[in-house]
C-alpha cells in the first residue's frame, strides 16, 4: 500500500472514532450496500471502465481487459454490474502522478485506462464492450462521465479538481445518462460517486445528485481488493500477492460462515490497480468458482434487489410487497438502506412519507440554496404543514403523537411498522 493511501485511510479511521455514530434520516436515496436475503445470492460490480487495453501483464493474447471479465463470467454465467465512466479525454492539462500513488494515472484527473489513452476507455468510446456487456446480461451503473470528484477530498486526493456544486455533478452525471440512453437504449438506475466522495461542498451531497436523477446510491459491503497494490518489488510476485489478496479473504469469510456473501455487494475494479497491473484479470475466474462451489448465484445488483431492496426487511416480512411499492415514490428507507421497523415514528419521516417527493425535493433545495444548509426533512415537513397536515410547531425529530385522520386507519402505538401498516394507499 502506498504511504498515502496508508495514511489517509489511518486519518479516516482516527476521525470515526472520535465522531459520535452517524445519525442517519429518511431519503429518497438510499446508500445500497447489501441486501437482506437468506439465499445464497450476491453481486459483484466492476468501477472505471470499460477498458479497451489488454490486461497486465498481458498473459490473455492481447484480448480487451473488459473482454478477459465477460469471457470469465460467461464460463461461470455470472451476471454483474459495471459502473462505467463516458469519457476522461477532457481532463487535460494534467500530469501523471508518481507510480503506484494515488495519483498513478493523473495529478488533477483520473485518466481511464490510463493517461494519455482516454480514447481506449469509457463508453463514449468503447461501443463494442458496452454492446456486450448488455448483450450478455450485465447491468451498467453511473459512475461519472469524467470521474471528476464531486468535492474537495483534502486527506488522499488533495491536488484533485473537482466538480464543487450540485448542478455540475447533476450535469456530468446526466451527459454519460443520455449517452446509455440514446446510443445503447439502456435507462441507468444507479450510481456511485468517483472515489466516494459525498459531499459537494455547496451544502448539497451525492444523495441530492441521486435523488435529481432518480437512482439508487451503489455502495458495497466486501472489498474484492484488487485496486490495492502489493509493495513487493518484484512484479510477478507482487502480482501473485494481489491475486492471493482477491482470493484468500474470499475464501477466508466462506470457511468461516458459508452464509457469509448472502445479498452482499463486492467491489473490484475493470481497469489497473495502482502498479499498473491487472490481477482481477487473473482472480475473478477463481472467486466465481469458490462462489459456485458455496452454491452461491452472482448476479447484477438490479437482480440482487429484487430479492429486497432494503437491508433490514426481507422477503419473510409481510409489510416488504408495501414497502417496496412506497420506496418508489416516498421516503420510507433511512439513508443507509434500513427501514428500523421497530423504531419510533418521527414527525420529519412521517412527512417523507406524506409529501409527493418532487415537492420537498424542491422546497428543501430552494432552504439549502438560500441559506446553505436545511433540516433533511425541511421540504418534506413545509409541505406537510402547509397542507395541515402536521402542526406548524411539530419538530422534524421528535416522535409522531397523531396521524392525519383521512390517511390512516386507527393506530395506537406509533411504531414505524403501525405506520405504515396502517397508512391507506
Ligand atoms: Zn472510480
Amino acid at each position: 500500500m502506498s504511504m498515502i493511501v496508508k495514511i489517509g485511510k489511518k486519518g479516516k479511521a482516527v476521525v470515526k472514532r472520535l465522531l459520535p455514530a452517524e445519525k442517519h434520516y429518511v431519503g429518497y436515496t438510499r446508500r445500497i450496500e447489501r441486501v437482506k436475503t437468506a439465499k445464497r445470492v450476491c453481486a459483484m460490480t466492476f468501477d472505471d471502465g470499460p477498458m479497451d487495453m489488454p490486461a497486465a501483464p498481458d498473459r490473455f493474447g492481447g484480448r480487451a481487459m473488459t473482454d478477459v471479465l465477460l469471457d470469465t463470467l460467461k464460463e461461470y454465467g455470472a451476471h454483474v454490474t459495471f459502473d462505467v465512466v463516458g469519457d476522461t479525454s477532457e481532463n487535460y492539462p494534467d500530469e501523471a502522478g508518481a507510480p503506484g500513488s494515488a495519483s498513478w494515472g493523473g495529478v488533477k484527473y483520473d485518466h481511464y485506462p490510463d493517461f494519455r489513452q482516454d480514447a481506449r476507455g469509457g463508453a463514449a468510446h468503447c461501443e463494442r464492450l458496452i454492446r456486450r456487456m448488455l448483450d450478455e446480461g450485465h447491468q451498467i451503473t453511473n459512475h461519472g462521465f469524467r470521474h471528476v470528484i464531486f468535492g474537495k477530498k483534502p486527506f488522499v486526493y488533495g491536488k484533485r479538481a473537482y466538480l464543487g456544486s450540485l448542478d455540475a455533478a447533476v450535469a456530468d452525471l446526466k451527459r454519460l445518462d443520455t449517452l446509455m440512453r440514446e446510443r445503447y437504449g439502456c435507462a441507468l438506475t444507479m450510481g456511485r460517486p468517483p472515489h466516494y466522495v459525498d459531499k459537494i461542498g455547496d451544502g448539497f451531497t451525492s444523495y441530492d445528485v441521486y435523488d435529481r436523477l432518480g437512482y439508487q446510491y451503489m455502495a458495497a459491503s466486501f472489498d474484492g481488493a484488487g485496486w490495492l497494490p502489493s509493495t513487493l518489488s518484484d512484479p510477478d510476485e507482487a502480482l501473485e500477492a494481489e491475486i492471493a489478496a482477491m482470493i484468500n479473504p474470499m475464501r477466508a469469510a466462506l470457511e468461516a460462515d458459508p452464509d457469509f456473501f448472502c445479498g452482499q455487494i463486492i467491489f473490484q475494479k475493470d481497469g489497473y490497480n495502482m502498479g499498473k497491473r491487472t490481477p482481477v484479470a487473473f482472480a475473478l475466474g477463481r472467486q466465481l468458482k469458490l462462489l459456485k462451489e458455496y452454491g452461491y448465484e452472482v448476479v447484477t445488483v438490479g437482480h440482487l434487489m429484487q430479492e429486497s431492496p432494503f437491508a433490514d426487511v426481507g422477503a419473510d416480512d409481510p409489510l416488504l410487497p408495501k414497502l417496496v411499492k412506497l420506496s418508489e415514490t416516498a421516503g420510507v428507507a433511512f439513508t443507509d438502506n434500513r427501514v428500523r421497523l421497530d423504531r419510533t415514528m418521527a414527525w420529519g419521516e412521517l412527512a417523507m412519507l406524506l409529501a409527493p417527493k418532487a415537492e420537498a425535493m424542491a422546497k428543501r433545495e430552494a432552504a439549502i440554496r438560500k441559506s446553505g444548509k436545511a433540516h433533511p426533512y425541511a421540504g418534506a415537513m413545509a409541505w406537510c404543514i402547509e397542507q395541515k397536515l402536521i402542526g406548524a410547531n411539530a419538530n422534524p425529530d421528535a416522535p409522531v403523537t397523531a396521524l392525519p385522520e383521512e390517511k390512516f386507519t386507527e393506530v395506537k402505538e406509533f411504531s414505524r411498522r403501525n405506520v405504515y401498516e396502517a397508512y391507506q394507499i
